[in-house]
């Protein structure tokens, strides 16, 4: 038995049925006898959507109250999540950033994250229970939301992997995993199968927006392997591993 968190990013749960199809592919890995646990974004353009609503109302809102608002969109897509699951027959528990025990700085906007202590997530895991976590969140020393900053997600997932001694993280997105130039813009790019760290820290400093810096820091600081792909295919996708892990050995890979 395999312990896997998945990430599933803003585009694959933008809607309702995207959320249904998310909640399938976490129950059809649950069900080939791994214990899943979920990091989500908020659906779409949720984030975007609630700064321009603050912004629309105050031109310079207090950080504290737009980390506050901004962890709001994370809420919807984790607790819709876990409907969904339980929609299709499964057990599923969402957890907010403060929940699953993520300890950040008072960096609001751009949080770093100083401890995660995941013991409600690991017992739910424990109980059998699909594990459903807000990403891009946590709280501060005052107990106020904090937020990791754009695109914080990924992070949040590699960091909820780590503290739980998970066995791979699998980054859901829109395309089929790490290419060698965008391939919605260069039709020749070619997939990368697997990757080192290091590499994929070139490309990402040269403007390769796949996963976020941090997210990719983080994995290689704790050896944490991580498997980019599509949740709209079934493809694979590209495999990030530490040096010596021949990329066979990890776990849910077709
Ligand atoms: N929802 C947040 C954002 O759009 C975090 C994330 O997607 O990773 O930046
Ligand atoms: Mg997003």
């Amino acid at each position: 038995m395999a312990l896997i968190v998945q990430k599933y990013g803003g585009s694959s749960v933008a809607d309702t049925e995207s959320i249904k199809r998310v909640a399938k592919r976490v129950v059809e890995t649950e069900k080939k006898s791994n214990k899943v646990a979920v990091v989500v974004s908020a659906m779409g353009d949720t984030t975007d959507d609630l700064i321009d609503q603050a912004l629309s109302i105050d031109s310079n809102p207090p950080e504290r109250e737009m980390d506050m608002l901004m962890t709001a969109g994370e809420r919807i897509s984790m607790s819709l999540l876990a409907m969904a699951i339980h929609a299709e027959g499964s057990r599923a528990h969402s957890f907010t950033g403060q929940q699953a025990g993520f300890f950040t700085d008072a960096r609001y906007g751009a949080a770093h994250i100083k401890a995660v202590r995941p013991d409600r997530v690991k017992n739910a895991l424990s109980l059998g229970d699909i594990a459903i976590v807000a990403g891009f969140q946590g709280i501060n020393a005052k107990g106020d939301a904090t937020t990791l900053g754009r695109g914080g997600s990924d992070t949040s997932a590699v960091a909820l992997a780590v503290a739980l001694g998970a066995d791979i993280c699998e980054i859901y997105t829109d395309v089929d995993g790490i290419f060698t130039a965008d391939p919605r813009i260069v039709p020749s790019a070619r997939r990368i199968p697997s990757i080192d760290y290091e590499s994929i820290l070139e490309m990402a400093s040269c403007g390769s927006k796949v996963l976020a810096l941090r997210c990719v820091e983080y994995a290689q600081r704790f050896n944490m392997p991580l498997h980019v792909r599509s949740s709209f295919s079934r493809r694979p996708g590209t495999l990030v591993v530490p040096d010596g892990i021949d990329p066979r050995t990890l776990p849910n890979l077709d």
